[in-house]
């Protein structure tokens, strides 16, 4: 899967190659069983920065901060797992089921929101779980889209991705699958014609990245989206929005247009999850608002995202516009959701 230039490095070999300073380490070695799973690849290190302040260093560094949690984070801060019927199914919205085929990643977000993975040892699915996965497509008529996660779907073995896909494909008719992945941007020797080829076959397919800035859009992570594009696979991308990473309107705006030239439709900027101990990553609500108001004023609808937020509990995503939030005087906002509900996020400096 990987060539000699672009190998996995566990967070051992992180310490062997020299990519954490001394405190760093101390840090990592005492504190190890409370943090998350720490990992990146020897391309993406490589395009990294060594500066502590580096945003694509920032993004796979553990960082001291990561042991302050804030009240209102959680492991878990979808509650996905209340929406779960089965081990490695997620069903919170009616016609979208989504299922963690992975549990491993190419390089471990420090924002990841679902850090809960590694309460079952990050297991990958296997053949019981397509067959459940299956089984509950076939009872559930209303399912339209399969949303291949993890986890990093692009780390399994293309046999048993195929399986998948052409297990979902028989469950239902028609089915919309999706496959959310990092890899393209981190781990982009893992793409190849014949990984895009074969998932060319379970079309329609939609690749969904995350190019989180611009500096990760690179001569290889060009080639490896356009393995997928020539196939005729769709590419978006989601960003999440970081603070100190990518929290300004020039690099929002050379991140947007750069994914647009390469084929890649931003699709979502997301306000960040409050998963425990990110809160050092979390750029004020307030921020994206005023970022989106200033990027629409000169940008295309093509190369503008969605600008939205994964509200806390389980209630769903929403789109944020200044009409819909309310800055409440308890440290919270009230966001007006489509549905019509009242949800709330804290309000943070
Ligand atoms: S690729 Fe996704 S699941 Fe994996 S660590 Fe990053 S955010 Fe979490």
């Amino acid at each position: 899967m990987a060539n000699g230039a672009d190998m996995l490095l566990g967070c051992g070999s992180m310490k062997e190659r020299g990519l954490f300073d001394r405190d760093e380490t101390e840090f990592i070695e005492k504190n190890m069983d409370k943090l998350h799973r720490i990992g990146t690849t020897a391309y993406y290190a490589g395009i990294s920065g060594k500066e502590k302040n580096d945003p694509l260093r920032m993004q796979f560094i553990p960082d001291k901060r990561e042991l302050d949690i804030a009240e209102y984070e959680k492991t878990d801060p979808l509650c996905e797992k209340k929406f779960s019927p089965h081990d490695k199914i997620i069903h919170r919205y009616p016609d979208r089921v989504l299922f963690l085929a992975s549990g491993r990643c190419p390089l471990y977000c420090r924002h990841c929101f679902r850090r809960y993975l590694g309460e079952n040892g990050f297991r990958d699915a296997d053949e019981g779980d397509v067959e459940s996965l299956t089984r509950y497509i076939g009872e559930n008529k209303q399912i339209r889209e399969v949303l291949i996660s993890g986890g990093d779907p692009l780390m399994l073995e293309d046999d048993f991705l195929e399986h998948i896909c052409r297990r979902i494909r028989t469950a239902g008719r028609g089915i919309v699958i999706r496959i959310g992945t990092r890899v393209p941007v981190v781990y982009p020797s893992r793409v190849n014609a014949a990984l895009a080829q074969m998932l060319s076959k379970y079309r329609p397919l939609y690749i969904f990245t995350q190019f989180n800035h611009p500096r990760e859009i690179t001569a290889q992570s060009s080639a490896a989206v356009d393995f997928f594009v020539k196939s005729g696979i769709p590419v978006f991308n989601q960003t999440v929005l970081l603070r100190g990473i990518n929290n300004t309107a020039d690099v929002l705006e050379a991140l947007f247009y750069s994914l647009v030239s390469i084929s890649v439709k931003p699709y979502y900027l997301f306000q960040g999850d409050l998963a425990s101990g990110t809160s050092h990553l979390r750029a004020p609500l307030d921020d994206g608002l005023n970022l989106m108001r200033s990027l629409r004023e000169k940008m295309s609808a093509l190369s503008l995202p969605l600008f939205a937020v994964d509200l806390p509990d389980g209630i769903g995503k929403a789109p944020l516009e200044t009409s819909s939030i309310v800055k409440m005087e308890d440290g919270f906002y009230d966001i007006k959701c489509p549905d019509g509900r009242i949800a709330r996020y804290p309000v943070e400096d």
